[in-house]
């Protein structure tokens, strides 16, 4: 699998990345709806009724910059989504990147989120994978005289709360904004590491706080937002030079889910609805160089506000994660319609 996209170096990247049917859904005899045609086209074959009752397959297209499709590793994905931005940080630029989607989409798959139990290793995700390529760029020429050290955080975003994902308890951190609009997560764990081993330590730890051992639609995870930071410092002085932001945002079904009976499940799918729109709206921003940012909406955009802010030293990728399967092509759908909206214009 080698995606054929559009060249590198855009402020905003947006792709798509569909996985393969699960084992579980094969033997259930689930279609899949979705086809890549080309190497930046996807299209969803959805079954419609005419008003006579007959039966009709609407298709939609969608083209991004880079479409990966079920037999692309996530080696593949990383190297067209993630790891062009590495040289940016050590140049002194802000980077995030999104994964997007349904919960059991491979959020969590692709960006190396790993839960007990399953086969994967830290290694094995965007993570794992970022963080060897900055240790191995930290060495070379011309960064190496830069003077730079590398720590991370790690934290969550449940609702409107933000939690320590590298502290023993996940405390509940506050989110401060000073006179001068910076934003502060106050008392966040920034761990000093020297090695990917020692990024590897603390992805182990973050992820078995994070995960209580399962991806079904009800466990936390999939209504939290994780965000994985590997921030660049100068040595002399502790300023940052660079940050890069990876985040395994919270599952998007709920958006259009108002029918829960349940309170807290409504309450807690307006927030990831009201954090996904924002959020959209944050790129969108960027991409039209507007200096008006609507950050404050959300918490997940507030504590990234500094990563939105900075004009031409931003850069954004977006993945947006499918489910081929019939059952989910509503989802498909919005998922695809909102990566479409982000896209550079
Ligand atoms: P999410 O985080 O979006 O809820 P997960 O990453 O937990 O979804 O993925 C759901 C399931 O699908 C997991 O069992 C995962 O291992 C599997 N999966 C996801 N993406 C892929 C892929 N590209 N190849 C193989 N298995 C995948
Ligand atoms: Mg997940």
């Amino acid at each position: 699998c080698i995606p054929n996209g559009r060249a590198k170096g855009h402020q905003i990247v947006v792709c798509v990345r569909k996985r393969p049917l699960r084992r579980k859904e094969l033997t259930d005899r689930e279609v899949d709806v979705v086809t890549i045609p080309s190497k930046d086209t996807l299209v969803v074959h959805e079954p419609r009724k005419h008003v006579n009752l007959v039966k009709f397959l609407e298709n939609h297209s969608f083209r991004f910059d880079y479409v990966f499709n079920e037999d692309c590793s996530n080696a593949t994905v990383y190297e067209f989504t993630a790891r062009p931005l590495i040289k940016h940080i050590f140049e002194g630029g802000m980077a995030t990147c999104f994964a997007y989607g349904q919960t059991g989409s491979g959020k969590t798959h692709t960006m190396g989120g790993r839960f007990p139990g399953s086969q994967q290793s830290s290694m094995d995700g965007i993570y794992g994978m970022a963080a060897k390529d900055v240790f191995s760029t930290l060495k070379t020429a011309p960064y190496s005289r830069l003077k730079l050290k590398v720590t991370c955080s790690f934290f969550e975003i449940y609702g409107t709360r933000v939690y320590d994902l590298l502290m023993p308890g996940k405390p509940q951190l506050r989110v401060l904004e000073d006179g001068k609009q910076q934003v502060q997560v106050v008392g966040l764990t920034q761990n000093a590491v020297k090695n990917t081993a020692d990024v590897l330590n603390l992805l182990e730890m973050g992820n078995s706080v994070r995960t209580s051992g399962q991806t079904s639609a009800n466990s936390k995870s999939s209504r939290s937002h994780a965000v994985f930071q590997i921030v660049l410092r100068s040595e002399a002085n502790q300023r940052i030079h660079g940050k890069f932001s990876l985040i395994d945002l919270a599952g998007n079904e709920r958006g259009a889910d108002n029918s829960s009976a349940d309170r807290v499940t409504r309450l807690e799918g307006s927030e990831i609805n009201k954090s996904l729109l924002v959020l959209k709206e944050c790129i969108r921003a960027l991409g039209r160089q507007s200096s008006h940012l609507p950050f404050r909406g959300s918490k997940l955009t507030q504590v990234l506000r500094d990563s939105f802010i900075g004009g031409k030293k931003v850069k954004t990728c977006m993945i947006a994660m499918i489910s081929p399967g019939l059952h989910s092509v509503e989802h498909t759908l919005n998922t695809l319609r909102y990566a479409d909206r982000v896209k550079e214009l």
